[in-house]
């Protein structure tokens, strides 16, 4: 249903064998756990719930995981899966770390770069005697005028990016806007609505039933050609709900080099990240 950000993780395999065990637990409770696998030993924390059908596990960051399991799974069965992903899990926990080391470099500062349709310009900083933060984009650079602050560097660093947030969100209002009133006609779709909005997870996302699609502003930082994939992605599931043969050849339908946009997509993710 969704193009996901391709650095998240999600992971959700049927269990073959479940356990008859009846254990007596309560659902929603996180329970804290640790397997030992090939990899070293692994924490998790273990959510139970009666609807659950499979084991889902979700890397939370470089080094946790939370694991949903049927209610009636056994600890065995559920750490067996376990140690089964550990080297999937592992390789996730390089890459959060990966990620968050990257956010942690960033800085918003003078002289910083940032992405906008895919390139990268500098934040122009100018300390003044104004009391409100004020942003301008002239094509070269963002010229930012900051309160001088007697608190310092990070609250200035945080004036800074909220500014710079709102300036994307409105560019990605008015550009996706743009576009998916090009392609809605060129693919004779109606949209219900069309919400830009702040999306953790995902780039975009289609409500079929609601006929509703949803993108994530941060897209305003990619390639316009890469907000066009998302777009048609996402338009071409108001008719398709799924990620079928038939789903993907609509999309080659309208754009045939869609695997290349897909893979900047999927490349350039890290960079796409906002601290
Ligand atoms: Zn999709």
């Amino acid at each position: 249903m969704t193009s996901r950000v391709p650095t998240t993780i999600f992971y959700q395999t049927i269990l073959e064998k479940m356990s008859l065990g009846f254990q007596r637990t309560s659902p929603p409770q996180e329970k804290s756990h640790s397997v030992k696998t090939a990899q070293g030993v692994i924490e998790f924390c273990l959510v139970r719930s009666i609807r659950r059908r499979s084991i889902e596990i979700r890397v939370l960051d470089h080094q946790s995981i939370r694991v949903r399991a049927p209610r009636f799974s056994s600890e065995s069965d559920i750490e067996s899966f376990i140690r089964e992903k550990a080297a999937w899990i592992q390789r996730k926990f390089v890459e959060a770390a990966r990620r968050q080391a990257h956010l942690a470099k960033r800085k918003y500062a003078h002289d910083q770069d940032f992405l906008f349709l895919g390139a990268k310009y500098p934040l122009n900083v100018n300390p003044t005697q104004r009391r409100r933060v004020q942003i301008d984009f002239d094509g070269r650079q963002w010229k930012i005028h900051v309160p001088i602050l007697e608190s310092g560097e990070h609250q200035q660093e945080q004036l800074i990016r909220a500014q710079l947030v709102k300036w994307y969100r409105q560019q990605a209002g008015e550009i996706f806007g743009g576009r998916v009133f090009h392609y809605t006609r060129l693919m004779g779709l109606k949209p219900q609505k069309v919400v830009v909005k702040t999306q953790k997870r995902i780039w975009g996302s289609c409500d079929y039933r609601k006929q509703n699609i949803y993108l994530n502003w941060l897209l305003v930082l990619s390639p316009l050609d890469v907000i066009d994939y998302v777009i048609v992605h996402e338009l071409c599931h108001l008719e398709v709900p799924n990620h079928s043969k038939r789903f993907w050849r609509k999309v080659a339908g309208v754009l045939p080099d869609y695997q290349i946009r897909q893979q900047w997509l999927k490349n350039n993710a890290l960079d796409l990240l906002l601290p």
